[in-house]
């Protein structure tokens, strides 16, 4: 029966923002509240596939679109999402563009019915806590990150600890409940802002972001309470406890198309890559994927590819070139790698279907740049990782999986890459180091098996949070018994 809410979700157009807010839309949705997802043409038809079938199986879910435009701020015509863009050196012209979203939506507002009462809005775009304030409705944000590193993230913005140091000194992060050391250099954007002139270009950007996150009427996460209670805990007592942990939701896809074509419909050799899986031994295969954003440099990318290939495990590795691409593929074809590890590797060349992957039998662990969704999305697998975190929160994400989890082993990232200098070229990993990372992650002695009974009770936990019942299901009631509360108390409107 239909509630009468109806929210209103703007995902920031990334991969690594946008599934999971699709998801979470339809999680929503599942409680009976409309919801209504801003998009734009390209990334409707990319998504719409998932999109359709939850509206079709009866789920109050409507798209709004928004013609986006691309071509007034300097971006190839088509080019809607940031995994699109040509150079990631156009990134704050995307983020102009979606700006510039804020006006149509604003003029076709009133037209939504019922009224949304509410705005959760992806934090990256903070003129939606504009329109929010306008239409006089509660701006909650999805933030795709774990309690871990928003604990750490306002921790280091109260005290500053970062600014006293060296690039390279290790520190303690402060306040946090485990003994967590890292250096500035492995520190996110908003500390750590790169030195070329593109990054800085970000700067402002970041720090509007930051200042108009603070107030927010409330923050979701995709993390479950039982994977990282006391940094739960700590976060919901900053903002008066106005948290809900409502994830994994990647948990959420029950059927394995949903799973096929969650993030693109256009998975190249899905069927292939899974005829593979089902030919190996249940947990012997490590998959590596470094996420949507991620494009290594050629010399980077050789490094892993050796390494997979010394440590004799089979594999599977997803390549994204970008710009690079030629200059990799050359490399492929000139030294025979393919044809070396035909039968033992499998290489996917574009989007990987990773949840479907992932959930695979044959897979026993996960290199991972610790994006937050293919963290938990690990988590979700049961298997370990091996870590090789590149930028944004990916190094908390990796003290999480490896020191306070226990489900991981790291390559020994020193620094994040720094996406908008293409020229960054430094070789941070070598062969050995993703070997030896590999090999002691499948290692049957009794470390790994400690790994392996955490990762198995994650699993579970995980299963548990988003079942009738769970801690995922309970929050998720939480908030929306709040904004009716909010709604009915006659605040909104
Ligand atoms: N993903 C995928 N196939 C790919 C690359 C990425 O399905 O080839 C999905 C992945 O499962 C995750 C998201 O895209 O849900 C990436 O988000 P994450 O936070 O891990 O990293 P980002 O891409 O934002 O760096």
């Amino acid at each position: 029966m239909a509630s009468g809410l109806h929210f209103l979700i703007i995902p920031l157009m990334c991969p690594g923002h946008l599934i999971p807010m699709v998801e979470m839309a339809k999680l929503i949705a599942q409680h009976s509240v409309t919801v209504t997802i801003v998009i734009t043409p390209r990334n409707a038809e990319r998504y719409g596939a998932v999109l359709h079938r939850a509206i079709t199986s009866g789920l109050p879910v409507k798209l709004l679109q928004l013609r986006f435009p691309a071509s007034d701020y300097g971006l190839p015509d088509g080019c809607e999402c940031v995994d699109d863009l040509p150079t990631f050196q156009l990134s704050k012209n995307f983020f102009d563009a979606l700006a510039a979203l804020q006006k149509p939506l604003e003029d076709v507002f009133n037209e939504l019915k019922p009224k949304p009462c509410c705005i959760i809005s992806d934090k990256h775009l903070p003129w939606t806590a504009d329109v929010a304030k306008k239409f006089r409705i509660p701006w909650v944000i999805f933030d795709g990150m774990s309690c871990f590193t928003q604990l750490a993230t306002h921790n280091l913005c109260v005290s500053k600890i970062h600014e006293k140091l060296g690039d390279s000194d290790p520190f303690v992060l402060p306040g946090l409940p485990d003994n967590i050391s890292m250096t500035k250099l492995q520190l996110p954007g908003l500390f750590n802002p790169g030195s070329s002139a593109k990054a800085k270009e970000m700067k402002p950007a970041r720090e509007k972001v930051r200042a108009t996150e603070l107030g927010a009427y409330g923050t979701l996460i995709n993390s479950f309470e039982e994977m990282e209670t006391r940094y739960v805990d700590e976060f919901k007592k900053l903002k008066q406890g106005k948290v809900w942990c409502i994830g994994p939701f990647s948990n959420s896809n029950k059927n394995d198309l949903d799973r096929a074509q969650r993030g693109s419909k256009d998975s190249i050799n899905t069927h292939e890559c899974m005829n593979w899986l089902d030919s190996q031994q249940s947990r012997s295969v490590i998959y590596a994927c470094l996420g949507s954003l991620t494009r290594l440099t050629p010399l980077q990318f050789i490094e892993l590819a050796l390494g997979l290939e010394d440590s004799q495990f089979p594999f599977v590795l997803v390549v994204k070139g970008g710009s690079r691409t030629t200059e990799i593929e050359k490399w492929l074809g000139d030294t025979g790698f393919e044809s070396r590890v035909k039968g033992r590797g499998v290489l996917i060349r574009g989007w990987a279907p990773q949840v479907l992957i992932l959930s695979h039998r044959a897979v026993g662990a996960f290199l991972t740049h610790c994006g937050w969704n293919s963290t938990i999305e690990g988590v979700c697998a049961g298997v370990q990782m091996i870590t090789w975190p590149q930028f944004a929160d990916q190094f908390f994400n990796e003290r999480l999986v490896v020191q306070v989890l226990g489900i991981g082993v790291g390559v020994g990232a020193q620094r994040v890459m720094d996406l908008q200098d293409e020229d960054d070229g430094a070789m941070q990993v070598k062969r050995e180091d993703v070997c030896k990372a590999v090999k002691m992650v499948m290692d049957e002695g009794k470390e790994g098996e400690e790994r392996r009974e955490k990762a198995k009770y994650l699993k579970q936990m995980a299963e548990k949070a988003i079942e009738e019942g769970g801690s995922s299901q309970f929050n998720l009631n939480l908030f929306i018994e709040d904004i009716r509360l909010h709604t009915n108390k006659g605040l909104v409107g």
